[in-house]
């Protein structure tokens, strides 16, 4: 028979997401389950980028002296504005906010970032432990807790409320939401990552290379340190499919190009090469608020369409799991009547940048001659470039 234990909260999956709301609930002074397959600290395929947005958050739930320590590590590398580069070589420059230092955006290896943020869950309470969830445990179609595999056997942890952040392959997710009901491929994309030693940088720079045969999608060189780049490409899913793509060959192409192939020195490593999903928040009508449990950052999906980032969505929709689930202990009422007001908080914090980012991802990223103009138009509109930046 499995062991059992007994929460006010589980939460499953302990990245940015499941971190976020773990953190906040346990400042809340919450009893928190905080469960991870992995243990810390872990890889995450991912392009590393940490937007000003996620920083606040994180700020604001104490983290500031954890992320000054990380960057005085150098795991943290700040940020002072983008490169876009269009189908034709133009490029554009947009600079970055200039902020105070605890309040710039960044390249974190999501090696060091998560471990923040898991650590700062464990240091504001919520107890972490190191279990592989294998199924919600239902009772009366109600979510009661999850059954996960810990140090090799069954562990049963029970709570009236799951919040599930174990993300685009949410095992919760799937288990709850019907079949039909899961994201569509025009709403997903597939992406690579790789490290790059022995590059010419842009330092402090992340750049975004538009070109035909990756659209609708990118590449991108983000710099990371002094000598060390995250690079990697990613497409909308059913265009990929439909032309058979190859993540690998269009990486080898996009190195091959003279551009890029002119910033490698003699000896370069090209390393941790890994392919990974994202799932789009432009996809109406998903389900996120079952009985007894909350669907949170990717494993709702809330993934922004245009730019890929998911990372503060995630830190976001954390927030509010957590002030939902503790307003429904206060009430004892768990069901999916009381848990849906967090389906709209999430709609009124995320939907309209969903929205204005798919528009441009489905109207422009399909013409390269209107992706070109439109970095020539905002060259010349230094003001215009830097608002419709942050509206991404
Ligand atoms: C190639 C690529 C590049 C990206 N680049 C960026 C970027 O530069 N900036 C940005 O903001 N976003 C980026 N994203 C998106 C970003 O990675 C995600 O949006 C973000 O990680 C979501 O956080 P999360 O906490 O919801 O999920 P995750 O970060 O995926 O965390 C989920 C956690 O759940 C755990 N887990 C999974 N299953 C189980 C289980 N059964 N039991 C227990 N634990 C489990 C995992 O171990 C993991 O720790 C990128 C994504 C990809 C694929």
């Amino acid at each position: 028979m499995a062991s059992v234990s007994e929460h006010e909260v589980i939460v499953v999956g302990a990245g940015p997401g499941g971190a976020t709301a773990a953190t906040a609930l346990a400042q809340a002074g919450r009893d928190v389950a905080l469960l991870d397959r992995q243990r810390f600290p872990r890889d995450k395929i991912c392009g590393d980028a940490i937007s000003l947005g996620a920083i606040r958050i994180m700020n604001d739930l104490g983290m500031a002296g954890k992320i000054a320590a990380a960057r005085a590590r150098g795991e943290f590398y700040p940020l002072d504005g983008m490169r876009l580069v269009s189908p034709s070589g133009r490029t554009l420059e947009v600079p970055f906010h200039g902020g105070p230092a605890d309040e710039d955006s960044y390249v974190a290896p999501r090696l060091y970032y998560d471990a923040v943020i898991q650590q700062q869950a464990i240091d504001s309470g919520a107890c972490f432990e190191q279990a592989e969830v294998e199924a919600p445990l239902l009772a009366d179609g109600r979510v009661v807790g999850v059954r996960a595999r810990r140090n090799g056997t069954m562990h049963e942890y029970r709570a009236p409320l799951v919040i599930a952040a174990d993300g685009v392959t949410s095992t919760i997710m799937r288990q709850l939401r019907p079949e039909t009901e899961q994201h569509v491929d025009m709403h997903r994309a597939v992406a690579l990552r790789a490290y790059v030693e022995g590059m010419e940088l842009f330092p402090h720079k992340v750049e975004f290379f538009l070109y035909e045969e990756v659209l609708p999608g990118y590449a991108w060189i983000f710099s990371a340190g002094d000598d060390l780049a995250n690079i990697g490409l990613g497409m909308r899913l059913d265009v990929f499919r439909r032309n058979k793509h190859n993540l690998k060959k269009m990486l080898r192409d996009f190195l091959a190009m003279p551009a890029i192939r002119s910033r490698l020195r003699e000896g370069h490593v090209v390393r941790d090469v890994a392919i990974w999903q994202l799932s789009f928040g432009s996809q109406k009508g998903l389900q996120h608020a079952f009985d007894g449990a909350l669907l949170v950052g990717d494993a709702a999906g809330f993934i922004n369409p245009l730019t890929g980032g998911g990372i503060h969505n995630a830190l976001i929709s954390g927030l509010l799991a957590a002030e939902t689930a503790g307003e429904a202990l206060k009430r004892g009422d768990f069901s999916r009547e009381s848990l849906r007001v967090y389906e709209e908080r999430c709609h009124e914090a995320m939907w309209s940048g969903m929205r204005t980012s798919f528009f441009y991802q489905r109207f422009l990223m399909n013409y390269p001659t209107l992706v070109d103009w439109l970095i020539r138009f905002l060259g010349r509109h230094g003001g215009v470039a830097k608002a419709f930046v942050s509206k991404l």
